[in-house]
């Protein structure tokens, strides 16, 4: 069996098609400036030289079509016809206090995805219209809806209810949500088995740090707590997003320095975080790159990360009452020793000790505690499509 994911943005697309014997990548593959000048489609399949097409694609329903094409090209694709594709497995970003699963699409579950429009007006749409591009040109073939919501929706009340007036919640549906939901699920059940315990019986704190970074507290396999919110700007400073502050910061950016919501929006989310900080760049790379050479922002944007990170993992250790396992996963997670010996430096009290050496490692599964430390970490790469493809086969077969 084999399945296709999409992950839809508003101008591009992102793809892999899994080989669900052996849960193997046979080609994985990005679309960049839909409906814009310059569309292109690059493919990338093992053992292959990589595909690129460049032609106009209108809309996405352009998009999938060539994508398509590109997977069964004689020359540069993986599959002979389409109908090798058993099913489509789509990543979409809210889904609302309705689903706390992945589902099989149907006429009720889109329109419950444009219900969900209003929690996510960035994000949804594009999800929406991949779906409907996809039904389109596959009319025939099963798609599935998974959702980045859906792992934290056994976040208990006192967690997500947020201390504002309790009509909000009920009339706008507004508290928190979490997201990043399908990589803390694949990242706590590996960590699971690397530490040889049945997930029902362990506290995971996981940390997805990347150019978006959220933690999740689950304890017994339940998602307890998570550090995004209503939207995925609540939690640890990111790369250009802000992260908790103060919401009165807001209000005074209004009245003192007469920014627009759209403004305020767009500085918390675009240019906060530590590319706000340092004011060289979201890319940690070029930060440490910046540190190391002794600007003093740089240096001062990575202490803020780090400190939010370490705080948060204090925060869940207290949510859970104790902790057996934290693990660092995402581009930053998996790839930046430093930030991690760093965010654990003071939180020896609760056993969390990382060795240096163990620690030396980049995007690969592997225990980087101390020996004999009371908290195992481990770093383990996340693997979202491959979440998307095993619920979707689930739900299909
Ligand atoms: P993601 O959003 O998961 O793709 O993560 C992207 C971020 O990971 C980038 O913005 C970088 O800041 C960070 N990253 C990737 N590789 C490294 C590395 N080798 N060292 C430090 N940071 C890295």
């Amino acid at each position: 069996m084999k399945v296709l994911v999409i992950n839809c943005g508003s101008s591009s697309l992102k793809y892999q098609l899994i080989n669900m014997e052996n849960e193997e990548s046979l080609a994985q593959g990005l679309v960049e400036r839909i409906g814009i000048e310059g569309s292109v489609l690059t493919q990338k399949v093992p053992g292959k030289d990589k595909y690129i097409i460049e032609q106009p694609m209108a809309d996405h329903k352009d998009a999938i079509k060539l994508v398509l094409e590109a997977l069964v090209d004689e020359t540069h694709g993986v599959i002979a016809s389409m109908d090798e594709i058993s099913a489509v497995g789509h990543r979409v970003v809210h889904g609302g206090e309705k689903y706390a699963e992945s589902v099989l699409i149907n006429d009720e579950v889109m329109a419950s995805l444009e219900e969900c429009v209003k929690l996510a007006p960035l994000h949804n749409p594009a999800n929406i219209i991949g779906i409907n591009a996809c039904k389109s040109l596959m009319p025939s073939t099963p798609m599935v809806a998974v959702f980045d919501t859906a792992f934290h929706q056994t976040m208990p009340k006192t967690a997500y209810i947020y201390p504002l007036p309790y009509e909000l919640y009920e009339n706008h549906g507004i508290r928190k949500y979490g997201f990043h939901g399908t990589s803390h699920k694949f990242v706590s059940a590996e960590c699971a088995k690397m530490l040889g315990k049945d997930i029902k019986d362990v506290k995971i704190i996981t940390c997805h740090l990347g150019n978006g970074a959220s933690l999740a507290a689950i304890k017994n396999g339940q998602c307890v707590d998570t550090s995004m919110g209503f939207t995925p700007l609540e939690g640890i400073a990111m790369g250009t997003r802000c992260g908790n502050i103060d919401p009165a910061i807001v209000t005074f950016l209004q009245k003192e320095c007469n920014m627009s919501a759209a403004e305020v929006d767009n500085l918390m989310n675009k240019k906060s975080g530590v590319f706000g900080i340092s004011g060289v760049s979201s890319d940690f790379r070029d930060i440490e790159d910046a540190a190391a050479q002794g600007n003093e922002r740089a240096i001062l944007a990575l202490d803020v990360f780090n400190y939010r990170v370490r705080e948060m993992i204090g925060a869940y250790a207290a949510a859970m009452g104790g902790v057996d396992a934290v693990v660092f996963t995402a581009g930053l997670g998996e790839n930046a020793i430093e930030t991690r010996l760093d965010i654990c430096k003071g939180l020896e009290f609760l056993g969390i000790e990382l060795d240096a050496e163990k620690n030396n490692v980049r995007g690969k599964a592997r225990e980087i505690s101390k020996d004999g430390a009371k908290v195992k970490a481990f770093v383990i790469p996340t693997n979202e499509e491959l979440v998307i493809a095993r619920d979707t086969k689930a739900l299909t077969v």
